[in-house]
C-alpha cells in the first residue's frame, strides 16, 4: 500500500469520527503514513471533511532532520519549527483556520495538551481538539504486502539467532552473556536494535515471566527461557523457546507439553473472523483440562508490528475479530513461583485460511 493510500484511509477515518484534521504525534504513525523516522515529528492530515483534499498532510519536525525529512518524506510539504512539532502543528492549525482537530490522547499528555492549546488563537482554544483515540494505530493492525514482507524477514532473523544461541547455551554461562551473545550476532545480521530487552531467565528465575537476562549462571539441570526479538526494516519481531538443561525433573515435561498444546491449539484456531477471546480460550482450556490455568497469568498474545506490542490483544472475552494481514504473537505459558516457568511463542499471519507460523523454529522438548 503506498503511503498515500494510507494517508487517504486515515483521512476517511479522521472524517468519520468528525473533525477537519487529524493532528498525529505517536512516532509509529507518523512513520506509517510518511515514512519519516525522525524523533521529533507531528503530523497535520486533513480528513477532507471541509472540502479540502482528504489526505493531504504536512510533516512538522526541527533543523535537525531538514535533509532526512525531505529525503523520506518526500512529496510531503515539511514544516521545520524551532520547537515542539505538536505545538508548531498546532500554531500553524491556528493559522490555517482550523477548528476542529482530532488527536490521539492515549499518546498525549496532560501537559502536551495544555501546550498544544496554548499554541492556538484563543477564541478557538477550547473546542479545537476532540479525542479520536487510537485511529491511526488500528488502521496498522493489518499488514499490507510490503510490511509483511518485512516482517517475515524480521522472524526469519530471529528463528536464526534461536538456532545459535543454541549452540552457544551452556551450564555455568550467565544469562547475560547468552543475550549478549544472541544481540551481538543479530547486530551483525543486519538488526537496528532488539524489540525490548532480552528475557533469558533460567530455572528457577523461569518463574517471572519477564525475567530480564541477569548475571545469574545457567543450571546444570533446569529451564531456560528465551524471549527475544529483532527490529529490521523498522519492524519487529517476538519470540520464544523454552529448553532444558539436563534431565527434566518430575512434572517439568508435564508443563512443558501442556504449554506446547495449548500453543499449537491456539495457532490452529487463529483465522479471520475468529474473535481474539475465541483464540485466548484455546490455550486457556487446555491447561484448564490439565489443571495449569491457574499459572498462566497473562493474555495469550498481541499484535506486532512498528511496535513491539500493538493491538489487537489477545485475551479473556476479547471480542475484536482477527482481520486477514494482522500478525499477532501467541504465547501461552505457566509460571509457578520458586519452581519453574514455560512459555512458548510464535509470530502468526492472519488469513482467510488460518494461521501462518513466521517463526518455524522446533517447539519439539529440547533438552541440551
Ligand atoms: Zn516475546
Ligand atoms: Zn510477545
Amino acid at each position: 500500500m503506498s503511503l498515500i493510500l494510507r494517508r487517504k484511509r486515515a483521512a476517511a477515518a479522521a472524517k468519520a469520527a468528525g473533525v477537519e484534521s487529524l493532528l498525529v504525534t505517536h512516532l509509529p504513525d507518523v512513520r506509517w503514513l510518511s515514512g519519516f523516522t525522525g524523533s521529533n515529528a507531528a503530523l497535520v492530515l486533513d480528513s477532507g471533511r471541509k472540502g479540502g483534499t482528504a489526505g493531504r498532510a504536512v510533516l512538522f519536525t526541527d533543523g535537525r532532520y531538514t535533509a532526512q525529512a525531505k529525503a523520506e518524506a518526500a512529496g510531503m510539504k515539511v514544516v521545520i519549527a524551532r520547537k515542539s512539532a505538536a505545538i508548531a502543528a498546532s500554531e500553524w492549525m491556528g493559522e490555517a483556520r482550523i477548528r476542529r482537530c482530532g488527536f490521539d490522547e492515549g499518546n498525549t499528555t496532560v501537559a502536551d495538551l495544555a501546550n498544544m492549546r496554548k499554541a492556538l488563537p484563543a477564541a478557538v482554544r477550547r473546542k479545537m481538539f476532540e479525542p479520536v483515540g487510537f485511529l491511526v494505530a488500528k488502521l496498522r493492525w493489518v499488514k499490507d504486502a510490503e510490511e509483511i514482507k518485512r516482517m517475515r524477514a524480521a522472524a526469519a532473523l530471529g528463528c536464526r539467532l534461536f538456532e545459535g544461541a543454541l549452540k552457544t547455551m551452556q551450564p555455568g554461562m550467565t544469562e547475560a552473556a547468552v543475550a549478549a551473545e544472541l544481540e551481538y550476532a543479530a547486530r551483525l545480521a543486519g538488526a537496528e536494535a532488539m524489540s525490548f530487552p532480552t528475557i533469558v531467565a533460567s530455572c528457577p528465575r523461569s518463574a517471572l515471566p519477564h525475567g530480564r537476562a541477569t548475571r545469574a549462571k545457567l543450571p546444570r539441570r533446569g529451564f531456560v527461557t528465551l524471549d527475544f526479538g529483532v527490529v529490521l526494516d523498522g519492524y519487529c519481531s517476538d519470540m520464544t523457546r523454552t529448553v532444558h538443561l539436563g534431565q527434566a525433573r518430575a512434572g517439568e515435561r508435564n508443563a512443558y507439553d501442556a504449554v506446547l498444546e495449548a500453543q499449537e491449539t491456539a495457532v490452529a484456531a487463529v483465522r479471520a473472523g475468529v474473535t481474539a477471546g475465541e483464540v485466548d480460550e484455546a490455550a486457556r482450556g487446555v491447561l484448564r483440562r490439565a489443571g495449569l490455568d491457574k499459572w498462566f497469568t497473562h493474555s495469550t498474545g498481541h499484535g506486532v508490528g512498528l511496535e513491539i506490542h500493538e493491538g489487537p490483544r489477545l485475551a479473556a472475552k476479547q471480542t475484536q475479530a482477527l482481520e486477514a494481514g494482522m500478525v499477532i504473537t501467541i504465547e501461552p505459558g505457566i509460571y509457578m513461583p520458586g519452581k519453574f516457568g514455560v512459555r512458548i511463542e510464535d509470530m502468526v499471519l492472519v488469513t482467510a485460511k488460518g494461521g501462518e507460523i513466521l517463526t518455524p523454529s522446533t517447539k519439539a522438548w529440547i533438552e541440551l
